[in-house]
């Protein structure tokens, strides 16, 4: 493998006297197996000179694959003046971390609206395709890739490129899980560790470094790491060869040296023989590998690549809703996807378009006009022959009816009501792709009625903020280290925070709310990463802001045995909880819990005290 570094600097093109030797364009490099497979990272401003040399060597078509760490301006900016993009006959496919309210060609045709750059993505003459992917593992050419989320603010996927016995990893823009770690000391563990794993004897490592240790603390949360935390991973992982890349613009050529001859000190201090240098513009590093390689696959072989959303504009889908809010709601969630939809009313009329139109996905009431529900549903369906559809057929019906149904045929999926635009529009996705939905809401607990009666009990719902409940909201985003901690009572439909220490507002959809979770299982949940969970990773508050990524939830439980509600401590890092911090969480939760049962009475005392009056 031949990798050679175009783009080297960090956040902003910096050319210059100062920066001849390292480089002043932003990050770009190229990866070239001996297959000819050629991969570009990331499109900064480095790609122009890149796609100039190819159009000069006159080779014909000129073909490959672009993987994007993330759409920050740094990394794609160099996309539009990359002439191979424009010629007909050229092959590119482009690679991106799959986001929700816009897909990849959205997100990269604004760079180029007419406000921006005269010639839009529309117009760009090669053939290209956007892949959108999540973590996993899939294979540009003859390169086997493997993509995992780092830690930065936007959604950023790092790459590991496996090819002829060799291995290079692109780990940018990423910052240290662990602050500690950020010094280049301290144990590694939990999602530092996971990274470590990403680099695991790697031939090359180009990791992010914008900052040194001594600069970090005015830059925590920006989403970089430190050269000292790039070396102690890399090191930690056994790779062969780092170079420190990303670097801050602020940093001339002699100011890169001192921190690669500081870095190389403390390498050899550690008894490690690794290689550090500063990625260089222009810089070819060959790659050999050894010869009897082989690579524990490190998240298994999933797919990375996930179905592209323009398969969505094609399809149609026929809502037959009698209800004429639930109708008007379900085709608001649909349009809100670009989707064409057709609504019909009565059941005759929904037979009728359903052979006419041929739709994609069948919306369908358990009750209709005319043409009952489960007969609309047998005629779609057909007799059961060669030509039955398996287009999916969802049936809405309200809570009670979808418990007590179960059986029925024909029905790929139920839609329980009430449901919000936000939820139907990532459901009507996945029911389209015949993907997973990654964002499930929590079942009803079997105490439900109960546990209800419980917490009205309470009578705090709708009540105003008090500091009793706000200080321990406090404290606890004091003890853990987290933007926001919320006391979440779950109410019917809604999860109402009695204090929100960073939190915006003061209730959420049940349906979005992680505590409904918290609340079935009755125990401590924890969710180290919701981008990797199957119940959260399309939950609007994890895909949106507030941008979810850590969770805990610590559960209050009443005398009577009800869970009305949780303590919870949200980050918009990835984190783990250690025991000590389980056995502190729980404590928070039971000066909570005494709160939410101080009656009255107690608090008159209180006051009567406070105000030196007699006992009696
Ligand atoms: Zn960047
Ligand atoms: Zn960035």
């Amino acid at each position: 493998m031949r990798v050679r570094f175009w783009g080297t600097r960090g956040s902003i093109a910096t050319p210059g006297e100062g920066t001849i030797r390292y480089g002043g364009n932003t990050s770009c490099i190229e990866v070239q197996s001996a297959s000819g497979t050629r991969v570009l990272i990331d499109c900064g401003t480095g790609i122009r000179g890149l796609g100039d040399l190819l159009m000069a060597s006159g080779a014909r078509p000129l073909c490959g694959h672009i993987l994007i760490s993330h759409t920050h301006w740094d990394h794609i900016q160099g996309l539009p003046f990359f002439v191979p993009l424009f010629i007909p006959g050229n092959e590119w496919d482009i690679y991106a971390p799959q986001g929700f309210e816009q897909s990849l060609q959205e997100t990269l045709a604004g760079q180029m609206q007419y406000t921006y750059f005269p010639i839009t993505l529309g117009e760009l003459g090669a053939n290209v395709r956007y892949h959108e992917i999540v973590e996993g593992s899939f294979l540009a050419g003859g390169i086997h890739v493997h993509a995992q989320y780092l830690n930065h603010p936007a959604l950023t996927l790092g790459y590991r490129l496996e090819a002829d016995g060799a291995v290079v990893v692109y780990a940018c823009d990423h910052e240290p899980h662990s602050r500690p770690l950020a010094a280049g000391d301290g144990a590694i563990g939990g999602l530092d560790q996971r990274h470590v794993e990403f680099l695991a004897s790697a031939d090359l490592v180009i990791h992010d470094a914008q900052y040194t240790a001594a600069e970090y603390d005015s830059k925590k949360g920006w989403g970089h790491s430190t050269a000292e935390y790039a070396a102690e991973v890399s090191r930690c992982a056994g790779a062969h060869r780092l170079a420190l890349t990303h670097h801050d613009p602020r940093r001339d050529d002699a100011a890169v040296d001192r921190i690669v001859t500081d870095i190389r000190r403390r390498v050899a201090a550690s008894g490690s023989s690794m290689e550090v240098f500063g990625a260089a513009e222009g810089l070819v590093v060959e790659l050999h590998g050894a010869t009897d390689l082989h690579l524990p696959l490190l998240t298994g072989e999933v797919s990375a690549i996930a179905p592209l959303p323009s398969a969505l504009f094609e399809r149609t889908v026929l809502i037959a809703v009698a209800d004429a809010a639930t109708a008007a709601a379900v085709l608001q969630a649909v349009e809100a996807n670009g989707i064409r939809a057709i609504v019909e009313v009565d059941g005759d009329r929904a037979l009728a378009r359903a052979s006419d139109e041929r739709p994609s996905l069948v919306i369908v009431d358990q009750h209709l006009p005319g043409v009952d529900g489960p007969a609309v549903r047998r005629a779609i369906r057909g007799s059961g022959g060669e030509d039955e559809s398996d287009v999916p057929i969802i049936v809405v019906a309200d809570r009670e009816k979808s418990a007590a149904a179960g059986g029925d045929d024909g029905v790929s999926d139920w839609l329980v009501t009430p449901f919000s635009t936000a939820y139907m529009r990532t459901r009507v996705r996945s029911w389209l792709l015949r993907t997973a939905c990654r964002w499930q809401k929590a079942p009803l607990p079997p105490d439900e009625e109960r546990r209800l009666a419980a917490l009205l009990q309470l009578r705090i719902l709708d009540t105003p903020p008090e500091e009793r409940f706000d200080r321990l909201t406090r404290l606890a985003a004091a003890i853990f280290d987290v933007p926001t901690v919320l006391v979440s009572l779950i109410d019917r439909d809604r999860q109402w925070f009695k204090s929100g220490y960073g939190a915006g507002v003061r209730e959420t959809p049940r349906e979005e709310a992680f505590c409904a979770h918290a609340v079935v299982s009755r125990a401590l949940l924890v969710v180290p990463d919701a981008m990797l969970d199957e119940r959260f990773a399309d939950n609007p508050t994890v895909t949106g802001e507030p941008r979810i990524r850590f969770y805990a939830g610590q559960p209050l439980i009443v005398p009577d045995g009800s869970c009305v509600g949780t303590v919870c401590l949200i980050d918009s890092r990835p984190r783990e909880l250690d025991e000590k911090q389980k056995g502190l969480l729980a404590d928070i939760g039971l000066l909570v819990r005494r709160e939410l049962l101080s009656t009255d009475r107690q608090a008159d005392a209180a006051a009567a005290f406070a105000k030196g009056a007699s006992a009696d």
